[in-house]
């Protein structure tokens, strides 16, 4: 089973307790933006084999919308983070490198649209850890 520790509230969730919220670090493209710029936004996701960020929300919590990373292979958890991030914290980035050596993050996620890296946000990532174990 799925378990994420929520940033917000350091709760341990279980699966059951959160609502899934899909691919994390989209590039939004609303009215105005071109037709397939939209559609992409709409539909096109990356769904990787490995890593992969997602949003979730603490549904049966304290309701809060955070982020978390992955390996959709294997379940392993590589950390949480607030859902108010344009990217994953350096140290959690660190983490996946040294557990999945020649990773890199997709395009979207490495993306630092305003300049800040992850770390420069208010975060509270927690310690990567195996929910296979
Ligand atoms: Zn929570």
């Amino acid at each position: 089973m799925l378990t994420l520790t929520c940033p917000y509230c350091g709760v341990a969730a279980e699966e059951t307790e959160l609502a899934p919220g899909g691919e994390a670090h989209l590039t939004r493209h609303g009215p105005g933006s071109s037709d397939t710029d939209f559609e992409g936004y709409l539909f096109a996701r990356q769904n990787p084999r490995g890593v992969l960020f997602e949003r979730w929300r603490h549904a049966y919590g304290c309701g809060k919308w955070f982020l978390a990373a992955r390996d959709s292979v294997t379940l392993q958890v590589f950390g949480a983070y607030p859902a108010q991030t344009t990217a994953p914290p350096d140290d959690l980035v660190a983490a996946i490198r040294a557990a999945r050596p020649g990773w890199q993050p997709p395009a979207a996620v490495s993306a630092h649209p305003d300049g800040r890296t992850g770390d420069d946000y208010a975060l509270n990532p927690t310690p990567a850890r195996d929910t296979l174990a």
